[in-house]
């Protein structure tokens, strides 16, 4: 027997309990992991609070990504005792995750710890911080160089934004972030951001095309504040979008992209292929300072997380909540 969280829905009803699971209900796979950390990010949130559909099978264990050791492998990339994490692949949505000391799951799913980081702190990025890589990947690749314009982050004080600036301003980019706390702008500041911008400024109905200000965009809102961004980008900007922390849709028009060629880039973390994964990691190795990332974190207990779900909805947590799965 094992503690998970377990999310289960009976007559339309959803509940979220820690309790006590059975190792034979794990799903098949070819490795099986014993948790160490695992996190809490905005789609964990949505999924224990039933505030999106993003639980598509239950009983489920939430949490889509985990930092751990391999307990048994039938597969020889893996072996007893190796580090591995997981980001996405559906986990804590279709197939139990994170948020419990077993997890089971395909060989090909998982990806060797990078040596850089212990199973905490691989957690505190977790999908959040390797979700940022992948933008500041895609603007590079894109060709946003520093030095062309300030790089504009929404949503600066949560998961992605945090990492974002950090990884931004580590490699030379002038970072304007966005946020609904200005109060935590020293924060923003010890992060890199060079401008603090009060998310209210950018929340209201704008023009089609603004004046133009930033070179590339890390956008984890949607809504109005990306259709805002995309309107003040600059010739030839490149935006990326990742979440959507203030709406699905969005009020945009296609003059950012048809006057003055701008790019939208999406960006998915769940199906990334391993290429992406990997350089995504490397990128966090190399960039991210730890004693900035120790700065970014909050460790929770599994104990905890059901009652900070919906702190976490509201906005009210700063940087990254890891959790303590298995680890002593
Ligand atoms: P998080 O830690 O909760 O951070 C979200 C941040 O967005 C909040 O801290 C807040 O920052 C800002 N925010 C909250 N409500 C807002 C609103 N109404 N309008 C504008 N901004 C608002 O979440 P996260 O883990 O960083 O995830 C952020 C988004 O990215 C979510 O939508 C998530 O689903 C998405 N995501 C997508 C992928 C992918 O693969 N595409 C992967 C990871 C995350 P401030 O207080 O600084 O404004």
């Amino acid at each position: 027997m094992f503690r998970g969280v377990l999310i289960d829905k009976h007559e339309g009803q959803q509940t979220a309990a820690v309790q006590m699971l059975d190792e034979a209900s794990l799903p098949e796979g070819e490795v099986t992991v014993r948790v160490a950390y695992s996190t809490l990010n905005y789609k964990d949130a949505l999924a224990l609070t039933g505030a999106s559909p993003v639980v598509r099978r239950f009983p489920m264990v939430p949490g889509i990504d985990f930092a751990g050791t391999v307990v048994s492998s039938s597969n020889p990339a893996f072996q007893p005792g190796d580090a591995v994490v997981l980001n996405g692949w559906g986990v804590g949505e279709v197939h139990w995750g994170g948020l419990a000391e077993l997890a089971r799951v395909p060989a090909k799913w998982l990806i060797p710890l990078p040596p850089a980081f212990t199973p905490r702190q691989a957690m505190g990025i977790g999908t959040a911080g390797y979700t940022a890589a992948l933008c500041v990947l895609a603007l590079a690749r894109q060709g946003v160089q520093p030095g062309q314009g300030p790089i504009v982050v929404t949503g600066a004080n949560g998961g992605v934004g945090s990492v974002a600036v950090a990884l931004l301003a580590r490699r030379g980019y002038e970072v304007a972030a966005v946020t609904g706390r200005p109060q935590e702008a020293e924060f923003l500041r010890a992060l890199g951001a060079k401008e603090i911008i009060d998310r209210a400024e950018l929340s209201q109905p704008g023009k089609p095309l603004d004046k133009e200000r930033w070179a590339g965009a890390v956008d984890v809102a949607g809504g109005q504040l990306l259709a805002n961004v995309c309107a003040a980008m600059r010739y030839r900007g490149v935006v990326t979008a990742c979440g959507l922390a203030a709406g699905m849709a969005w009020p945009a028009t296609v003059a950012p992209f048809i006057l003055r060629g701008v790019s939208l880039l999406g960006i998915d973390s769940v199906m990334a292929p391993l290429p992406d994964r990997l350089a995504a990691w490397q990128c966090l190795a190399e960039d991210l300072d730890p004693a900035l990332l120790e700065s970014l974190l909050r460790e929770v207990t599994l104990d905890e997380v059901i009652a900070l779900a919906p702190e976490l909805l509201a906005g009210q947590v700063r940087g990254r909540l890891v959790v303590r799965v298995g680890a002593p």
